[in-house]
């Protein structure tokens, strides 16, 4: 089986770059599809109802975009999100074309009380974008992004994917914080917070927001920023996607020239703890234009090895000069450091947008590299095929924000600390996940909160995981979605 570390799983995404800005994802003419009998749906509380078929129909009918019910041509293919574990049958699946769409498809689930997922670019570890029996918004077709000059901003549609927005900005030399796969969706992504290459430098995806257009669950319309409706601007800065359907986006772009230093040097198991500490120590004093990141993985040889990931993103004089002592130490197995593109930093693990594989993480954030946390590291970490841990860095401008100024509310972090499973074979779905959490068991301890975007349900529940922001988070959450009608995400229940 073949090893993947977390940059190689990115790169799955990858497929996306391949794909001409506004891509036309194709769909059976509405005509020909037609409701053969009521269809079998699912509650929010749970429920089984049925939707008649005369409702379906007008549904259809009112659509600019495409419905998919089951059976019908191109559902098996809508209901396809990147976690091949994830295998859910939705009763209706609305690929809204634009935001009138998506008032109509929130309508028809609040009136009906239906299950309800969002799907943006469908990259979510525990599969919150599909659902079983209830019906999906999908935004995939909305994903244009308009550049304005005079701005310097980007109007970015809510189902766009990173490289949608990574192309269309790095023409004009400018760029914001996005993931580090080039097919996941901005929408999961930015509502939950969005760390990159570039957050050390620009700080989170969501720190860039200017403003969001956003459909509540009473289908209002709602242009959100620091001046308009600003408890929900708030709110859907790290509150995941609790809060409404967001339809565009605006972000703040800055100059980034195309041509970066990056690259990553491996070591081998020999120097496994080494490495550790040396990433630990670089990462404190890094200045905000180096981002670097640990990544933990079976090497060529079969041993445990570790890499180190660097992106300068400065003056490629000093970058050399910064990234001296990273080049000078220990003794490499392999150092690929040198000029590149941002783009193609952005897409190097670059692969098919669904992974036929089965993915499970756990992660959290951690506060400092302690001696115990490495100990443990080195000592009882053995990462192999199925195992595999990656070390994002947390710090820098994300820290510039206090900590209840946005919904985010982990300001104070050094690293997002994350360990991926990754496996073929679906029998060993529960074997691995089990192995996966005995692994994170032993490093649990170091960690403080963990990131809504990559974990599935807490059961020790969501609250402490938004921290002090938690009891306004709630209220809002009560103020505009008092049903919990945008349940499937790091859920806040309404106060
Ligand atoms: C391979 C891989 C690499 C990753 N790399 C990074 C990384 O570098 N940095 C990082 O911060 N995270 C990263 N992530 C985590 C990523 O942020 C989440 O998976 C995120 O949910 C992806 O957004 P999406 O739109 O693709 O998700 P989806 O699966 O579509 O949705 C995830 C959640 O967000 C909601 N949502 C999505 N779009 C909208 C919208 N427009 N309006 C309202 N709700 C919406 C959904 O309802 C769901 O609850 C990575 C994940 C994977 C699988």
């Amino acid at each position: 089986m073949k090893r993947r570390t977390f940059c190689e799983m990115t790169l799955l995404a990858g497929a996306a770059a391949s794909l001409p800005l506004g891509r036309v994802i194709s769909a059976p003419s509405q005509s020909s599809q037609t409701e053969a009998a009521d269809l079998r749906a699912v509650k929010l509380s749970g429920a089984e109802t049925m939707i008649e078929r005369a409702a379906v129909r007008d549904f259809r009918a009112s659509l600019r975009g495409t419905l998919f019910s089951p059976g019908q041509q191109g559902y098996d293919a809508a209901r396809r999100i990147w976690n091949g574990m994830i295998d859910r049958h939705p009763a209706l699946i609305a690929r809204c074309a634009d935001v009138a769409d998506v008032v109509r498809a929130v309508t028809f689930a609040r009136e009906r009380e239906l299950l309800l997922a969002v799907r943006g670019g469908g990259h979510s570890f525990p599969g919150y974008s599909m659902c079983d029996g209830g019906l999906v918004i999908d935004l995939s077709s909305m994903n244009s992004v308009r550049l304005q000059a005079v701005t310097q901003t980007a109007h970015v549609g809510g189902g766009a994917w990173v490289v949608n927005v990574d192309a269309a900005t790095q023409k004009e030399g400018l760029a914001t914080t996005l993931g580090q796969i080039s097919n996941t969706g901005v929408g999961g992504l930015t509502l939950g917070g969005g760390f990159g290459w570039l957050s050390r430098r620009f700080g989170l995806a969501c720190d860039n927001l200017v403003s969001a257009q956003i459909v509540t669950a009473d289908g209002k319309i709602r242009r959100v920023s620091e001046k308009d409706a600003p408890d929900l601007f708030w709110a859907i800065r790290g509150g995941g996607g609790n809060f409404g359907v967001a339809t565009s986006f605006e972000y703040r772009l800055h100059p980034l020239p195309p041509d970066v230093l990056a690259g990553h040097i491996d070591y081998p198991a020999s120097q496994f703890k080494d490495a550790i500490e040396f990433y630990a120590d670089l990462i404190t004093k890094a200045p905000r234009e180096l981002s670097v990141d640990l990544s933990l993985a079976r090497a060529a040889d079969g041993q445990p090895g570790a890499a180190i990931y660097v992106l300068y993103t400065g003056d490629s004089k000093a970058g050399s000069k910064v990234l001296e002592p990273v080049q000078r130490f220990g003794k490499p197995v392999k150092n690929t450091i040198g000029p590149k593109t941002y783009l193609a930093v952005q897409s190097q693990f670059d692969g098919p947008p669904v992974d036929p594989s089965n993915n499970y993480i756990k992660g959290g954030f951690v506060r400092e590299y302690s001696a115990g946390l490495i100990e443990v590291l080195a000592r009882d970490f053995r990462p192999d095929d199925r195992i595999s841990a990656f070390f994002q860095s947390a710090n820098g401008a994300v820290a510039d924000v206090p900590q209840t100024a946005t919904a985010f509310s982990h300001r104070n972090a050094i690293a997002n600390m994350m360990l991926l499973g990754h496996w073929d074979d679906a029998s060993y779905n529960e074997q691995g996940r089990a192995m996966l959490r005995a692994n994170w068991d032993k490093v649990a301890a170091f960690t403080d909160g963990y990131y809504v975007n990559l974990n599935d349900a807490d059961p020790k529940g969501t609250d402490h995981n938004y921290g002090p922001n938690f009891p306004r988070l709630a209220a809002l959450k009560r103020q505009f979605d008092p049903l919990n009608l945008f349940r499937l995400n790091a859920n806040i229940k309404p106060a």
